[in-house]
């Protein structure tokens, strides 16, 4: 069994991304900046939004934080929005999940222009992706797809099971397996929370990938021997031993499932800081545009 180290790769594809800055700014451009928009004091999303800014720091991004009330109007935001997609020193906006429930994360998904929407949930975006035309890709998935490679996972032929339908993972996840490249041509199934017996689909699957935020819900029993883990889950679970209080939890119980698979994502050194380099890389990508074009 190989564990996937996520932390590692997100490492290596680091090096890359501040060398592309480095010689960006040599021939006189500007690095690539970043906007992050953050509402409350969600813990997880301050945790979240201190790695992105850290890294953007790391690799020599500008980036800034705008920071709200829970109680910000939702006008309030979208107004933030229009502002950053005519601002020319911006290349990417984000707004960090979850919103307020009075804030529609559609509406705030469309605000942002397609052309700086690098966490790619822009339908313009995510319809660009399903046609398999150049867009931002959402950064989970997108990360996903560098560790098969880097992993050198074989896809072809193999049938994925995608735990999960959210357009942030599970979606935008089964339409990059299904697509006739490389990685990709599997045969892929979509389980979500109302399918029936998810483990007569979970067990049949050559790859499996869990976004569905309830920690261990897949244990050994629901794995094939052999096949390729993927862990993108991740919830706080009170844990009094911890100085923290709370533990992170994958989907995937691992300890009994490691014994049983060919590759594993641990939880956290998994997918998590692979989706920052996704981020980062659709950045990139949005600046070299902006810049070039
Ligand atoms: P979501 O709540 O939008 O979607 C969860 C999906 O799981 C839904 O499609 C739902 O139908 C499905 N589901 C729920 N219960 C189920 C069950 N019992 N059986 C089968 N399917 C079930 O969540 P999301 O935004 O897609 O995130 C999923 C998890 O991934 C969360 O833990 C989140 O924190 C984590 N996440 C991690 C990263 C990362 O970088 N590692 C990035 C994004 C999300």
């Amino acid at each position: 069994m190989t564990i996937i180290d996520g932390k590692q790769t997100a490492e290596e594809y680091k090096a890359l991304l501040k060398q592309e800055v480095n010689v960006l700014v040599a021939i006189g451009k500007r690095p690539p900046g970043l906007a992050i928009l953050l509402i409350g004091n969600n813990g997880a999303s301050e945790t979240y939004v201190a790695n992105k800014l850290k890294t953007c720091h790391d690799v020599g991004f500008n980036a800034s934080l705008f920071r709200f009330e829970n109680t910000v109007s939702e006008s309030e935001i979208l107004n933030c929005i229009n502002e950053l997609n005519f601002n020319s020193s911006i290349d990417g906006v984000i707004v960090q999940s979850p919103f307020p429930n009075h804030i529609s994360p559609q509406k705030i998904n469309e605000a942002i222009h397609p052309a700086k929407d690098v966490d790619g949930f822009h339908p313009m975006n995510a319809g660009r992706l399903q046609q398999n035309k150049p867009c931002y890709i959402a950064a989970t998935p997108k990360g996903i797809m560098q560790l098969i490679e880097k992993y050198k996972i074989e896809t072809q032929g193999k049938h994925c099971v995608v735990v999960g339908r959210s357009n942030i993972v599970g979606m935008p996840m089964s339409i990059l397996l299904s697509r006739n490249s490389k990685p990709g041509n599997c045969t892929v199934t979509i389980c979500h929370s109302k399918t029936v017996d998810l483990a007569s689909y979970t067990k049949r699957a050559d790859i499996l990938i869990a976004a569905i935020g309830s920690p261990e819900l897949i244990t050994a029993a629901m794995v094939k021997e052999g096949a390729v883990v993927i862990d993108v889950g991740i919830t706080r679970v009170a844990d009094q031993a911890t100085k923290s209080g709370y533990k992170l939890k994958g989907d995937i119980k691992y300890d009994e499932v490691a014994n049983k698979c060919s590759f594993i994502t641990p939880v956290p050194g998994g997918v998590g800081p692979m989706t920052i380099i996704g981020l980062l890389q659709n950045t990139l990508l949005a600046a070299k545009n902006a810049i070039y074009n």
